[in-house]
């Protein structure tokens, strides 16, 4: 009987081992799932109760330049860029959008030169995020228009520069390539500059910086992005693109943002000085940890073989965890060497969706995977991999 039951399990293990191995993984776009887990954690201490009568007017503070912008979400954010010193707030105008990708395109809006006879160039450094070509030409605008890789950027003209850092697709940390200040207007996306993803060097201190939820917390459904301005012109136009497209920001999503915000800068707060396990459930911890063994058991896959490789990160110390450690990145760029010249195809065969290079203006040799699926869904990606990889 007993040898029966060894051989019904590992039957039933085998079973569920080729129903892996069959199920199809999706990792093509960055839904930052992973964070579901540890906010079902959290229980009701972000459970936000909104009655019927608040919000019924368009306004929150008619004296903010942002006139739609929350107080208590102004208050949230700057709270914890403090916490986590990775940006200055003082002397910035605080502009909030429906995630990150409206307030790019309000930005598009506010900073194109007013009277030229031609659009303007937006360019980014090649490998750059898929997504800001289309921002940059679904609508045609006569203000402005995608130039494409900045390292080929060329001529004496007014440009708009996105940098990203660290950067999607690749984690890499960035500088502005096009060094041409009369002429150029830098972006900053740091929508990845928190702990969990790379060490804090020193609080950023540009004139246009971008952050969101989607990625520092996971609540991309939120739709809740900010713009930190210097420049009090730039933050009145993006205002009057955002009275144009939308008239403003859910301020349903504004209070639950503002409440998950302080959550975590709470999580911190309330944990200094805890012990080990207590001090683990802190936030920044708890997914700076995942993330360091996300990438150790994906590293190990890739590295079984020599069919594909990884991005080396530098290391640097954190000022906010006081760690030293390489860049942890929310995507994989994955490079298939030898042969394989189209790894997006290559992966795909074994039931991998991811992003192939050419979208991000490389080379179809490498690829992009999200690393911040569900557990188990990372799991079999993991499996898989390393399957690829032994054979
Ligand atoms: N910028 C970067 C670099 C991103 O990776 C993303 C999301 N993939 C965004 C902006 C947009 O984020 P959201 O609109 O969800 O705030």
């Amino acid at each position: 009987a007993k040898r029966d039951a060894h051989y019904v399990e590992k039957a039933v293990l085998e079973d569920r081992s080729s129903a892996l191995d069959d199920e199809v993984i999706d990792l093509d776009l960055g839904d930052p799932t992973m964070y579901e887990k540890y906010w079902k954690q959290m229980g009701d201490k972000t459970t936000v109760v909104i009655p019927g009568w608040r919000f019924i007017s368009y306004f929150s503070d008619v004296k903010n330049i942002c006139f739609f912008l929350e107080s208590e979400l102004a208050d949230a954010i700057v709270r914890l860029h403090k916490l986590v010193g990775n940006a200055v707030t003082q002397g910035r105008s605080i502009v909030v959008g429906t995630g990150s990708t409206q307030l790019i395109q309000a930005l598009f809006y506010a900073t194109s030169p007013a009277n030229s006879s031609e659009p303007v160039s937006v360019v980014s450094a090649a490998p750059y995020y898929s997504a800001y070509p289309s921002f940059a030409n679904y609508l045609k605008s006569g203000l402005y228009e995608w130039g494409g890789n900045a390292h080929k950027f060329k001529g004496n003209k007014p440009y708009i520069e996105i940098v990203t850092s660290p950067n999607n697709p690749d984690g890499s940390l960035r500088e502005a390539v096009v060094k041409n200040k009369q002429a150029g207007i830098l972006i900053h996306d740091l929508a990845y500059y928190w702990p969990q993803y790379t060490s804090i060097s020193s609080p950023a201190d540009h004139d246009i910086m971008l952050f969101t939820v989607s990625k520092c917390t996971g609540h991309a459904g939120t739709r809740l992005g900010w713009a930190l301005i210097k420049d009090e012109e730039i933050a009145k136009k993006m205002t009057e693109f955002m009275v144009i497209n939308t008239i403003g920001a859910s301020k349903e999503s504004q209070v639950r943002g503002a409440k998950i915000l302080q959550a975590v800068a709470d999580s911190h707060e309330n944990n200094r000085g805890s012990t080990k396990s207590e001090e683990s459930n802190s936030f920044f911890e708890h997914s700076f940890n995942l993330m360091a063994h996300r990438w150790k058991i994906l590293s190990n896959a890739v590295n079984q073989g020599n069919i594909f490789s990884l991005p080396q990160f530098p290391s640097g110390e954190c000022s906010f965890s006081r760690r030293t450690f390489a860049t942890q990145p929310a995507f994989a760029w994955l490079k298939c060497e030898g042969e394989i010249d189209d790894c997006e195809r290559f992966l795909r065969k074994h039931k991998i969706i991811s992003k192939g290079g050419n979208y991000f203006g490389d080379s179809p040799k490498y690829t992009r995977i999200s690393v911040l699926p569900r557990h188990h869904v990372f799991e079999n990606l993991v499996h898989r991999l390393s399957t690829i990889s032994s054979s």
